[in-house]
């Protein structure tokens, strides 16, 4: 079986070796040099898009800003999953807010804005501190401001009016303002869904952020009345886009109460614990959904902790030899701040979790691997 993904960059990559071993082969579309390559060894291959669609039995899709245009071709084909309104709506912070309204899963409360009046209204009726969002681009980060005072409109405004200038009649931009939530912990949940509706979720994860980017997750601290809240989240979300593949789920933790700060449609940075630490990892269980095969069992293996690998040229090689850990290189150009790959640890107990993070913490240097030595301290 052939399955064509959207997006050339390591969660394709990770797909591929994911699946050669359920006799399915990846080919990824690269959508700024649009060519069709081979995720693992880059190898670029002749075909076009057009004909890469015709020759895959299924289509999906490893990031959500994609041009509409390839969308549309994508859709015609009737292989697409989750398919473009899903991806659509991934990629578009107000259709996802709309979608969030409809299913009534609470998120923080947040204004569209398309002009200055909105913008002032916002402020007006949210108060300050604001999050403010590109709608339509944006990851890791990039894309927002923080106007925590009245000193601050006016500079945001200038960037922010320069997004909304460059809207075109295919492609509409807008902004959102959110409340700045002051959340306890942010936690996500990554779960799958099958053409046949069934659903498969694995455990919270629990997600620490340096500058906008993800920096460590733990998966296997939640209790149960957390867990359940995801799920809910998850199922009216899912079963709304009549969704088939892995779509996560990223919230806001306020004193036991969840808050969806965004969804993604696609495997998340936030699920690559589920590598060693599930049955059947992340990425398979979407290549089998979207290869229409029965889903795997999601359920934690151990406590498993996933280190992000930001900016570096290599993993220190030491890493493996603390018990239970294993590295993931993407294979890409470094550059500083980019995701390059990521260590995950895996361990008996949570305490044992943490005793193994504090050997990490001694080889990895905290200013590049922020966050580590502390989490173990918490969890031993
Ligand atoms: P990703 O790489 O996860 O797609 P992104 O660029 O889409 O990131 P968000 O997840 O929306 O951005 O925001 C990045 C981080 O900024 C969040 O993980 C959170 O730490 C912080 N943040 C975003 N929105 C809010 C909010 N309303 N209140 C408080 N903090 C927020
Ligand atoms: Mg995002
Ligand atoms: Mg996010």
């Amino acid at each position: 079986m052939n399955i064509l993904v959207l997006g050339a960059g390591q969660l394709a990559r990770m797909m591929s070796l994911s699946s050669t071993h359920l006799d399915i082969k990846v080919l990824a579309y690269d959508v700024g040099s649009q060519t069709v390559i081979n995720p693992v060894t880059f190898a670029t291959t002749p075909e076009s898009l057009q004909q890469a669609i015709d020759n895959a039995d299924a289509i999906t899709a490893e990031f959500e800003h994609i041009p509409h245009d390839v969308l549309a071709l994508c859709e015609q084909s009737g292989k697409f999953y989750p398919g473009a309104e899903a991806i659509a709506t991934g990629g578009d912070r107000a259709k996802e807010k709309a979608l969030l309204d409809k299913t009534s899963v609470p998120c923080a409360p947040f204004k569209i804005i398309t002009d200055k009046a909105h913008f002032l209204t916002a402020i007006d009726e949210l108060g300050m501190p604001l999050v403010v969002k590109t709608c339509q681009a944006g990851y890791d980060g990039k894309g927002q401001w923080r106007v925590k005072s009245e000193s601050e409109i006016d500079n945001t405004w200038a960037e922010m009016s320069e997004f909304l200038q460059a809207s075109t009649e295919a492609q509409p931009h807008s902004i959102v303002a959110e409340k700045m939530i002051p959340f306890d912990r942010e936690v996500s949940i990554i779960g799958v869904r099958a053409k046949n509706g069934e659903c498969k979720i694995y455990p919270l994860t629990e997600n620490q952020h340096t500058n906008g980017v993800l920096t460590l997750s733990i998966a296997g601290k939640e209790k149960a009345n957390i867990q359940a809240q995801a799920e809910d989240a998850f199922a009216k979300l899912a079963n709304a886009l009549d969704y088939v593949g892995v779509l996560a789920i990223e919230f806001f933790d306020v004193e036991g109460q969840l808050l969806v700060n965004e969804i993604a449609p696609r495997v998340h940075n936030s699920g690559h614990w589920s590598q060693q630490g599930a049955h059947v990892s992340q990425f398979e269980n979407h290549i089998r959904a979207v290869a229409g095969l029965p889903i795997g069992d999601t359920s934690l293996l151990r406590p498993t902790a996933m280190i992000n690998v930001l900016g570096q040229s290599h993993i220190p090689s030491q890493v493996l030899a603390v018990s239970g850990t294993t590295s993931h290189w993407y294979g890409k150009d470094a550059k500083p701040g980019r995701k390059m790959g990521h260590i995950n640890v895996s361990a008996d107990s949570l305490h044992k979790l943490g005793e193994a993070l504090a050997e990490l913490a001694d080889i990895l240097p905290e200013a590049d691997y922020p966050g580590v030595m502390e989490t173990a301290q918490q969890l031993i």
